[in-house]
């Protein structure tokens, strides 16, 4: 009987193993022209500010926010690699001194959210701020879980502070709060703030992320625990209503819908606290679906 158990753990442990390689690396030989399937991440956008203090200075297809204070600025995010000269081009048309970048945040380690860090680090000395979850990842410029898959890397950068879920960053007039809803990523971190516009506080979250993207969900998962993860971060979201709904890629949030109405001189274009509510269970049913398509495609590769 024991050794009979034995072996199917065996071939149980070698069928994952060889699966986990197979996958990766198919996707390690593959070698994608991000320019060329992203376009939109390498477009110049104009800067402007979204509401209250907080601006957005990303590319087309990246939000990327600079909140500027008395006592040096915030920036949350730093692109793609290719994006920093960009970014910093953003900064000054506002009025502002990239150098005085003191705090950079990151919503999840991802190259195209986490890929220009380095390189704004280097340029401003700001302190970067993030999760222990996504700390060897930003640290050794890998994607968690494919770090065998070069086309994934981001550029290393050294993260000086670990920030707690609930954690407050404060800099000036600007308290952000960091709440972690892992899942996309192991530390994937959404931030929350209060602006005022108009005479009026306004709540703003800023979310991470709860797409699948390319993570393995099952056989073996990108990292220990990560199904448990998207499900603990659906349930807390579950209940959040912010006035005022944004998130790292513009299309999540209809930024450019919202932007033109701004432009027509809507100052509250950006708030609408059913929009996220309505979001969090669009990608909770994603999930479910990503999660049975996967789940079946394993047992497949199974037998
Ligand atoms: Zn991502």
């Amino acid at each position: 009987m024991m050794s009979r158990f034995i072996l199917l753990l065996l071939i149980s442990a070698l069928g994952q193993s060889v699966y986990a390689l197979a996958q990766n690396e198919e996707l390690a030989a593959q070698n994608p022209d991000f320019r060329t399937l992203q376009p939109t991440w390498f477009q110049a956008k104009e800067p402007f500010r979204v509401i209250g203090d907080i601006h957005f200075v990303g590319v087309q297809g990246l939000a990327i926010y600079f909140i500027p204070t008395p006592d040096g600025h915030i920036l949350i995010d730093g692109g793609m690699p290719q994006n920093a000269p960009l970014i910093v081009q953003s900064i000054r048309e506002l009025g502002y001194d990239p150098a005085d970048i003191k705090i950079l945040l990151n919503t999840h380690a991802h190259f195209d959210h986490s890929g220009g860090l380095a390189a704004l680090k280097e340029m401003s000395g700001a302190e970067l701020v993030a999760s222990e979850g996504d700390r060897s990842a930003l640290e050794n410029g890998f994607y968690l879980g494919y770090e065998d898959v070069p086309w994934l890397n981001a550029p290393p950068v050294i993260v000086d502070k670990i920030i707690a879920d609930d954690g407050d960053v404060t800099l000036g007039n600007i308290t952000l709060t960091a709440h972690l809803t892992p899942g996309h990523t192991r530390g994937c971190t959404s931030w929350s703030l209060t602006v005022e516009e108009a005479g009026k506080p306004y709540e703003v979250l800023i979310f991470c992320s709860a797409t699948v993207a390319l993570n393995r969900l099952v056989g073996p998962p990108q990292y220990d625990r990560i199904v448990e993860d998207y499900r603990y971060t659906f349930q807390k979201a579950a209940n959040w209503a912010p006035d005022v709904f944004l998130a790292n890629h513009p299309g999540f949030f209809r930024m450019d819908e919202k932007r033109a109405r701004q432009i027509d001189g809507d100052v509250l274009a950006f708030v609408d606290n059913t929009e996220f509510p309505m979001f969090i269970s669009r990608m909770e049913e994603w999930f479910d679906a990503a999660l049975a398509q996967q789940t079946s495609e394993h047992g497949q590769s199974d037998n």
